[in-house]
């Protein structure tokens, strides 16, 4: 039996191992991971995915903690997949955040990861996908992504979850910096942490007027609710909980299909977009040609319409040697 049979039987059998093994391959990019995948594909989908972002310090990890408890508490099993797209290594304060989480990995009802951060973006993205995809498979019902920070990255990374769950909290200007960077975009719950500090009860009215403002909104019709709690004090929770619950339902309201759809789709275009990154710059070698034209003295933009133009001519001719523009 091959490596990728063997891990892909004891993985619906059950075995944490084999899951961990499972998502060390999706991490390095190990081609095995797709023969397990595509042996667990029927398995996948039946869990419910949330992503968890906001800025470092709002309390991501501690709410994270309280939302496992409560879904042990209420015999759901939990897959947990923390990621930092920013830091160049697994180690140093991210670690040292995860400790709190790692505590708890003696419970057979959670699984918790860390992910190594790969080069890309796109890289990091998909394995976390390809993490979440096979503790889905494995038969975890809960299954949690956090991420450290806001941004472009982070949000890739979030992307593939049903529902996205943005933490803020009072004070350092948060709310006001979170508004700029776009994090009503992809936020289908907010919730103001750290409730029992000055701050919050404005926090929330001035996300909510935002929410209100929104002039178009982008997930069709879902009204993003606010939410406030302080996971410090496992005060609150059950009503994070609450507002998940209802997107949700909102979403098995024969939404879900589409939803899950488009969110696949946006994973297709990544994995595509980082491929064709690695097999034009990389591999064909354009790296170097566009720095023999840059050294030729050629204005970048000149470059790069120049290559784009030899990019759109060698696509056509790969499609048939069409003539006619896009
Ligand atoms: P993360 O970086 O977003 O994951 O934030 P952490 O969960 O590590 O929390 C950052 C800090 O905020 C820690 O010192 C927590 O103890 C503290 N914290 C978390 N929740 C609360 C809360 O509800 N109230 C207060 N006052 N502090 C909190």
């Amino acid at each position: 039996m091959s490596a990728s049979s063997e891990v892909l039987e004891r993985l619906i059998a059950g075995d944490r191992t084999a899951l961990a093994r499972a998502i060390t391959w999706a991490e390095s990019g190990d081609a095995r991971f797709l023969d397990v995948l595509c042996g667990a594909n029927h398995l996948v989908g039946r869990g419910w995915r949330l992503g968890v972002t906001g800025p470092p310090g709002a309390g991501k990890s501690t709410l994270t903690n309280e939302l496992i408890s409560a879904h042990r508490a209420a015999e759901r099993t939990v897959g947990v997949v923390a990621v930092d797209p920013s830091s160049p290594f697994t180690g140093g304060a991210l670690l040292g955040d995860r400790i709190r989480m790692d505590g708890r990995t003696s419970d057979e009802g959670v699984f918790i990861r860390s992910m190594a951060t790969r080069g890309s973006h796109g890289g990091l993205a998909r394995a976390t996908v390809d993490a979440v995809d096979a503790m889905d498979a494995f038969g975890l019902e809960e299954l949690l992504i956090e991420t450290v920070g806001v941004g472009q990255a982070e949000y890739d990374v979030v992307g593939a979850a049903d529902t996205v769950l943005v933490v803020l909290c009072p004070g350092a200007g948060d709310g006001v910096q979170a508004l700029k960077s776009g994090i009503l975009e992809v936020a289908d719950v907010l919730c103001v942490n750290k409730a029992d500090l000055k701050g919050a009860d404005r926090l929330v009215s001035d996300l909510e007027e935002a929410v209100e403002l929104r002039d178009n909104d982008p997930r069709g019709g879902w009204s993003t609710p606010v939410v406030s709690c302080s996971a410090g004090k496992s005060e609150g929770v059950d009503d994070v909980l609450a507002a998940f619950a209802s997107h949700r339902a909102w979403l098995e309201d024969g939404r879900l299909e589409e939803h899950r759809k488009g969110r696949r789709l946006a994973q297709v275009r990544r994995a595509l977009t980082e491929a064709f990154d690695a097999e034009i710059w990389e591999s064909a070698g354009w790296s170097e040609r566009a720095r023999k034209l840059l050294e030729s003295g050629q204005p970048h933009y000149d470059v790069v319409s120049g290559l784009i133009d030899e990019l759109r001519a060698a696509v056509r001719e790969a499609a048939g040697g069409s003539t006619t523009e896009a």
